[in-house]
């Protein structure tokens, strides 16, 4: 079990992170998310013991993790971290990236790591290119691949598809938490796209103002988001007299008490995001259709067929 305990730490005087407490079991996927600047990156790199805590403990099993003031090394060897800015080797290879924390004793068992890991991050055709003149989207995978060399315990994600192209998120997402899975590797993914943490986190904890505002699971959390920020995370949203009901929730019906006029439609390939005006506000509603602008409708919320 990963223990954070009343974790409290600032860089100069405010609070970044404040009485910040969770638990996550072996095995489990972690997602951390929050606006830019909430402190997602550095309760990852405080995780790692890059810094020294202002109050409080982590944990894992019975190892506590410390900082530098009580740690020379960077970093337990359980653990690896991918930051946002990875640093590799420019002018050697692929593979001699990834393998770089792999000992030479067994040159046989250290290869097919390496072809096991590339096909991972699927890298196989570039395992003898210099990562000098791979693209950001590649690197990144290298990083990736490199920290699970040595199979850890724990693995810290920063952003870890944020180089990476559409054409290649998807599939890479679902082989590289496939893997954690299949090799019970705890893993903690600092991110703030939805896609990263709908499929595969068991918990995510919600940050904002140094605070964890919710800490739950990503499907009870989207089916109840207690707040706009929580919302917003999840897709575009409505504020409906006090209730906050997503785009794909409004369905246009016969009758209705919710009267809206049509200002503009949206092509996103699954349908047309419908811009239109409810009592003087604005709001959005999914349609399979591109609705001429001033039509008048109505509107109901269903939640029960609410889909992502
Ligand atoms: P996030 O990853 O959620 O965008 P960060 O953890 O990077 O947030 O930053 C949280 C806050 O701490 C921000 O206000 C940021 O400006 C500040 N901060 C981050 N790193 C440092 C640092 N090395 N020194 C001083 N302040 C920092
Ligand atoms: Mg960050």
């Amino acid at each position: 079990m990963l223990t954070v305990t009343n974790l409290s730490f600032s860089y100069k005087k405010a609070d970044v992170l404040k009485d910040i407490s969770f638990q996550l079991k072996p095995g489990e996927n972690l997602a951390v998310i929050g606006e830019s600047g909430s402190g997602k990156s550095t309760l990852l790199k405080l995780l790692y013991g890059e810094y020294d805590l202002d109050t409080g403990q982590i944990t894992w099993k019975d190892h506590e993790i410390l900082g530098p003031k009580f740690n020379l090394v960077t970093g337990p060897g359980f653990m690896k971290y991918v930051a946002q800015e990875f640093d590799l080797m420019p002018y050697t290879s692929v593979s001699e990236n990834i393998g770089t924390f792999l000992s030479n004793f067994y040159p046989e068992a250290k290869q097919q790591r390496i072809t096991e890991l590339l096909e991972v991050v699927e890298l196989t055709e570039l395992a003898h290119t210099k990562v000098k003149l791979l693209s950001g989207g590649q690197k990144q995978r290298v990083a990736l691949a490199r920290a699970l060399a040595k199979q850890p315990e724990i693995l810290l994600l920063d952003e870890p598809f944020s180089h990476i192209d559409n054409f290649k998120k998807q599939s890479l997402r679902r082989s590289l938490f496939r893997y954690l899975k299949e090799k019970n590797i705890t893993c903690i993914v600092a991110t703030h796209d939805k896609d990263d943490v709908i499929s595969y986190a068991n918990t995510m904890i919600v940050l904002h103002e140094a605070k964890i505002v919710a800490n739950d699971t990503p499907e009870a959390l989207y089916t109840k988001p207690n707040n706009k920020l929580i919302a917003s995370f999840f897709g575009e949203y409505n504020d409906i007299d006090g209730e906050l009901v997503y785009a794909n929730q409004l369905k246009v019906v016969e009758r209705s008490n919710l009267k809206a006029t049509v200002k503009q439609s949206y092509y996103n390939g699954k349908h047309y995001l419908i811009e239109a005006e409810l009592n003087g506000k604005t709001i959005f509603f999914e349609y399979s259709n591109k609705i001429k602008p001033q039509t008048e409708l109505h509107l109901s919320i269903e939640r029960k067929h609410a889909t992502l």
